[in-house]
């Protein structure tokens, strides 16, 4: 054969076998595009994105059934990687790296599923009309104390449906609903718009707390819009239940799809985004904490301080998401 028509032909052979992996994210494309593109650096997999809501990335993949084309899911909340499992959309994969890096309580016992970076659902107060030393618990905020001064988004959003799936774990569902009761109560407005406008309503002075994940706040203060900063900076965050059970934990995730063709790149890619490298990364530019705890935090998420997370099993919060839901319509959670 000759030479130039060897070198061609394998060209076209290592061509075909390139090596890529197919994700569907529920992350924002800036949120994870960087990361994602450093890891064709390192390994030279191609990784190609399709980015969407969570809520229809999984009906996308329960409709193509085992003809998806999607190697990895990638989303957030521990909710939604739960009804991923439960739709039988992943299979299992074995990885010691995953396993020593990840906590147990953050990835699922049956290795379908696994938490990659960890936010926390926490308190937020305008010093100006709130004492710090009123501030408790998640328990304390159906107190009557907080009457008409508390602001959060409604209940169809799956982070409060994971809080109060929390609490149905922690607590039994007949002490919840009474919370959850007294908290409704002590709305100062019917649940509207999403963590960002709690924050702006509390340095507005439409309430005095509210509960927001910790990343909404730190990302508005690092903000590139004026008005962010100055809504931040009116406003700061207490840890909740730090004498109890600790602030209330989730995560961001992901799980490798059961028709996934490019399994083995997909497991790489998994690895890969619990390095250091992308850990630090995470705490950098979305100001969530690592899964990690060796990872220094970014400066916002230091400045907060250290603190005692609930280490509740995350696997436990799927079991009490219906639970979670149908309390909430009970108490008039709109
Ligand atoms: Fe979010």
């Amino acid at each position: 054969m000759n030479k130039l028509l060897f070198i061609c032909l394998l060209l076209v052979q290592q061509l075909s076998f390139a090596a890529e992996v197919n994700v569907y994210s529920a992350r924002k494309e800036a949120l994870i595009k960087p990361l994602l593109d450093r890891f064709t650096e390192e390994t030279s997999i191609e990784v190609n994105l399709v980015t969407g809501k969570a809520d229809t990335l999984l009906k996308r993949l329960e409709v193509e059934g085992k003809n998806s084309p999607a190697d990895l899911l990638l989303t957030v909340d521990v909710a939604r990687l739960i009804r991923g499992k439960d739709k039988g959309l992943f299979q299992a994969i074995n990885s010691s790296i995953l396993e020593q890096t990840i906590p147990e309580s953050y990835r699922d016992a049956t290795n379908q599923w696994f938490g990659l970076s960890l936010r926390s659902r926490v308190i937020v107060y305008s010093p100006d009309r709130v004492n710090k030393s009123d501030l408790d618990s998640y328990i304390d905020l159906a107190d009557e104390k907080w009457k008409n001064r508390i602001c959060v988004r409604s209940s169809s959003n799956v982070y409060n449906q994971s809080m109060v799936a929390a609490m149905i774990a922690n607590y039994g569902i007949e002490k919840t609903e009474r919370w959850a009761k007294g908290l409704v109560n002590n709305f100062a407005r019917s649940p509207k718009g999403g963590d960002r406008d709690q924050i702006k309503a509390v340095a507005a002075g439409v309430c005095d707390v509210a509960l927001v994940n910790n990343y909404y706040l730190a990302g508005m203060l690092e903000s590139s819009q004026k008005s962010e900063v100055v809504a931040a900076n009116k406003i700061k965050l207490f840890w909740p239940s730090q004498d109890g059970r600790g602030a209330h934990m989730n995560v961001s995730g992901a799980g490798v799809l059961k028709p996934a063709k490019h399994k083995k790149e997909a497991i790489q890619l998994l690895e890969f985004l619990v390095s250091d490298y992308a850990q630090q990364w995470y705490a950098d530019t979305n100001h969530e904490y690592s899964i990690n705890p060796n990872i220094e935090s970014n400066s916002v998420l230091k400045s907060w301080g250290k603190f005692k997370a609930d280490d509740l099993n995350l696997g436990l919060l799927g079991k009490h998401n219906t639970d979670a839901v149908l309390l909430m319509d009970r108490v008039g959670w709109k």
